[in-house]
């Protein structure tokens, strides 16, 4: 039995979690920024620290009583400084769109140029997209991956850095399968003079897991948010090298936020000591494979996935060669009960609420101990179900058979 005293106490919102509860429990969730935490970290959650105020940093509040607080945050901090060999962390940021602005208040001023991936070929809202804060306050321009190829072109991102001149180079993504070339994004930042900033949100748990190489040794300053493959609970949190550490702390608190949630914080920390246990390693080792093998499932029936393939935990569908676009996919989908996000492709010709692609990852159902068996079972579920897209009887009996695939595998709850 679940959640008991919510039930007893608001019928209401006890009938909707019980719906979400069986949602997430009998359907397969392949969106690439979603995962299962622990029940451990779902405790701390929903632990007594939500009571607590605590502004400012450890021995420096503005609040009494936060000895415990100071205990919980130091903590959370040793062990991302054991997990990513950063010099510096703070575990405040609430998530990661403020853990970006926190980095852009602290290095940069409003009108600086700013050189990342371009949104539609993997970048995020974060990362100078005009609706967001980031574009709108800072001017950012772009390098692309190659049409050919679907990969970044790190030729051309020193061309545009040598004639752009961007005060910071910001690496990371939300939809790119390959891995980064930290290193070569370092040397050239050093040729321009450039603050280097990497987003690891998506693939924190395949760093801290050691299956792809990170770029905290390089980089001054690395943001992650700590939900996604880092299996911790929502937030972020932003790291860096000395150098960086005041004005890092300062733009966290006071210039972006108030009080850190301290509920989350515990969470954190004990989400970043799983990450430190051998387990951790294995689990980012088979969310990978099964990437591997659900991509090559899918390309072995003749879907086109971006960059032919996967590193990481993630592959982004380009379906213009099924007659399909992303949302009729996304839709289809989760009337089987396999729950994707509509993506756009590179170079798409379609527009971003109706793009030419989905994004499918692995991480959720990696959590739940499903392998590269499930996984080329699943993406022949997702075949099938695109070939009868508008089929509901056909639709609901893949559903039926995702439902008992699902049963084997329990989500953590309690
Ligand atoms: C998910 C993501 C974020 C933002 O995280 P929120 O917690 O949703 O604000 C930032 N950067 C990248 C690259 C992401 O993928």
């Amino acid at each position: 039995m679940e959640y008991t005293t919510i039930k007893k106490e608001d019928a209401e919102v006890s009938k909707i979690l019980e719906a979400e509860r069986v949602r997430q429990q009998e359907g397969i969730e392949l969106i690439a920024s979603e995962n299962y935490v622990s029940v451990a970290v779902q405790e701390a959650l929903g632990s007594i620290f939500t009571n607590k105020y605590s502004e400012g940093y450890s021995g420096k509040r503005y609040y009494a009583g936060n000895e415990f607080v100071d205990d919980v945050e130091n903590l959370a901090i040793s062990r991302a400084k054991e997990l990513f060999g950063a010099e510096h962390v703070n575990v405040q940021p609430l998530s990661g769109s403020p853990a970006n602005a926190a980095v852009y208040f602290a290095t940069v001023k409003p009108g600086d140029k700013i050189l990342g991936l371009k949104l539609d070929h993997g970048g995020h809202l974060s990362h100078g997209h005009p609706v967001n804060f980031s574009g709108m306050l800072y001017d950012f321009v772009q390098y692309t991956v190659k049409k050919e190829t679907g990969e970044i072109d790190m030729d051309e991102v020193r061309e545009i850095a040598l004639r752009e001149k961007p005060k910071m180079i910001l690496a990371g993504f939300s939809a790119y399968s390959r891995n980064m070339d930290w290193k070569r994004f370092k040397e050239i930042a050093d040729e321009v003079g450039a603050i280097t900033f990497a987003d690891i949100a998506h693939i924190a748990g395949l760093i801290a897991g050691k299956q792809i190489e990170s770029p905290v040794p390089y980089f001054d300053i690395v943001t992650t948010t700590t939900h996604k493959t880092l299996r911790g609970p929502r937030g972020a949190m932003i790291m860096c090298k000395e150098k960086f550490a005041k004005d890092i702390d300062r733009a966290v608190f006071p210039g972006m936020q108030g009080g850190p949630h301290d509920n989350n914080t515990a969470a954190k920390a004990i989400a970043f000591g799983e990450a430190l246990k051998p387990e951790f390693q294995a689990y980012a080792k088979q969310v990978i494979l099964n990437a591997k093998a659900m991509a090559d499932e899918l390309m072995k029936n003749g879907f086109k996935i971006i960059s032919d393939g996967t590193d990481n935990h993630l592959m982004v569908v380009d379906l213009s060669n099924q007659g399909l676009v992303g949302k009729e996919a996304e839709v289809a989908l989760d009337k089987a009960g396999i729950s994707t996000s509509r993506s756009t492709i590179p170079y798409d010709i379609n527009p971003p609420m109706n793009p030419s692609g989905i994004r499918l990852g692995t991480p959720a159902v990696t959590t739940r101990g499903m392998k590269e068996a499930e996984m080329r079972q699943i993406a022949q579920w997702i075949i099938e179900a695109l070939k009868n897209k508008d089929d509901d009887n056909k639709l609901e009996a893949i559903r039926q058979e995702v439902k008992s695939l699902c049963a084997k595998y329990p989500i953590p709850t309690f």
